[in-house]
């Protein structure tokens, strides 16, 4: 029996990523309040929070600085925009916060409102970057199978998933995909990580040479693949990857959306997989999720040339109303300065190694073929044979089960397509709630096994 609440949600909203007709039956689960890495639902119910929201609440559910800092700006300026030249001073202030982080070499920074809209920009500064430099057919972008970089036209074609593809009619042309550095999954048999990486950079530049190195743009990576299933590239993989880029003149985008600001113990994923990006995009924890911001790192060779462009037309014809809005500016402020403050970012190396072990423990359940991760980050796939890492026919749902079991542990974690799920809690998570939401986890394992037996799956 759906509550009254869950009935006028089934009623009147449209859930993205959701299976809309099995959500008319089973109901949303709707959260009420935070606290720490808890959330609560109507009912009163704890979770541990095991997936940060969307891998965004960094600082978890009760900051009351964050809250102050909006409630500040709304006060003072609720609203003013960055079009025409005006500004104000928590953009100024926080682009020169990020200027100092980036780990890129970085001129100038431009906000969005969303991880899509700063992946977005990244394709159409690509383009306008080379018709700027007179080189006009150097416009196709390369991702990878199972990366995510969002949902508008350009970053679902980016992306590499069946589901951003399937009946939106994209990618659209000029969008390519090589594969995904999913060692334990793609692997040939025997083959060693530099090997695997070396064939996938050996992938890239022959698909580069078939296209023409005219014509390609950019590369975009996420550090850890997030969305496609919280992978961890193989030894060498960037380092392969980068030597093909330099060789065409091919930009590269580093997708930080999810790794950056702290969540591989560094304070940008880039740092902690020795990636060489052009340019950085970010969003979600640099306002730990409170309010929505993102942007883009601009280097100098980009901004001359933009500045050259926009004298041209008249005006750079790029930016939305809330392009760096005052209270996300503010909140992110205050979210960076409790970053420093509370060497959060330490914290994670710290309690990474800890993070990591109990959730490599879990490669032991009979049913996981995989997990492991980095940082405070992981994946575990769920396999029918763990010898030929055969997997369950996907309409069974295994993993989706698994996390209906967590949920009913207490645990919030998150499937993903191949039955992985994905685990990604905030930064400020202590030892024991680590070990809260692994023994949470192992107990929804168990429980899917004993699922999977009486349905008689195989
Ligand atoms: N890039 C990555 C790596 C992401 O994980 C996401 C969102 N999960 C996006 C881009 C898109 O961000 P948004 O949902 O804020 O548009």
């Amino acid at each position: 029996m759906l509550s009254n609440l869950a009935v006028r949600d089934v009623e009147t909203l449209i859930h993205p990523y959701t299976n809309l007709d099995a959500h008319r039956s089973a109901g949303p689960l709707v959260l009420e309040r935070g606290d720490g890495v808890h959330v609560y639902d109507t009912e009163g119910r704890p979770y541990i929070e095991g997936m940060a929201g969307l891998w965004c609440t960094a600082l978890g559910y009760s900051n009351g600085e964050l809250v102050e800092a909006a409630r500040e700006q709304m006060a003072k300026l609720p609203f003013t925009h960055l079009f025409s030249g005006r500004s104000h001073d928590p953009a100024i202030e926080l682009a020169e916060v990020l200027k100092e982080l980036m780990p890129v070499p970085t001129s100038k920074i431009f906000f969005t409102s969303s991880g899509s809209e700063a992946n977005d920009t990244q394709v159409k500064l690509a383009w306008y970057l080379n018709n700027a430099l007179g080189r006009p057919k150097k416009k196709k972008i390369i991702g990878r199978q199972r990366g995510y970089h969002g949902v508008t036209i350009a970053t679902a074609s980016m992306t590499g998933l069946p589901a951003n593809h399937t009946d939106w009619d994209l990618p659209l042309p000029g969008f390519l995909h090589v594969g995904c550095p999913h060692f334990y999954r793609f692997a040939e048999p025997g083959e060693t990580e530099a090997a695997f990486s070396q064939r996938l950079a050996d992938e890239l530049e022959a698909t580069i040479l078939r296209e023409g190195p005219e014509t390609v743009a950019a590369f975009i990576a996420e550090p850890v693949m997030g969305a496609g299933g919280a992978i961890v590239p193989p030894e060498g993989y960037f380092a392969a990857i980068q030597a093909v880029l330099a060789r065409y003149e091919v930009r590269f985008i580093a997708d930080e959306v999810i790794c950056g600001f702290g969540r591989l113990g560094t304070w940008f994923g880039s740092e902690a997989l020795g990636m060489r990006p052009d340019t950085l995009s970010f969003a979600k924890a640099l306002t730990s999720g409170y309010v929505p911001l993102g942007g883009v790192s601009v280097d100098e060779p980009l901004y001359e040339a933009m500045r050259a462009q926009s004298l041209k037309i008249g005006t750079f014809g790029h930016g939305t109303t809330y392009s760096g809005h005052p209270v996300a500016c503010a909140v992110a402020l205050k979210t960076i300065e409790i970053y420093k403050r509370e060497r959060i970012v330490e914290g994670v190396a710290a309690k990474a190694p800890h993070f990591q072990a109990r959730l490599s423990r879990l490669a032991e359940h009979p049913i996981v073929g995989e997990a492991c991760g980095l940082g405070l980050i992981g994946g575990l796939e769920i396999v029918a044979d763990k010898a030929s890492r055969r997997q369950y026919e996907p309409k069974a749902g295994v993993a989706a089960r698994c996390v209906a079991f967590a949920q009913a542990e207490g645990l919030i974690v998150r499937f993903l397509m191949g039955d992985r799920i994905a685990v990604c809690p905030p930064l400020i998570i202590t030892a024991d709630e680590i070990d809260a939401l692994f023994d949470r986890l192992t107990r929804a394992l168990d429980r899917t096994a004993d699922w999977i037996r009486a349905e008689g799956l195989e």
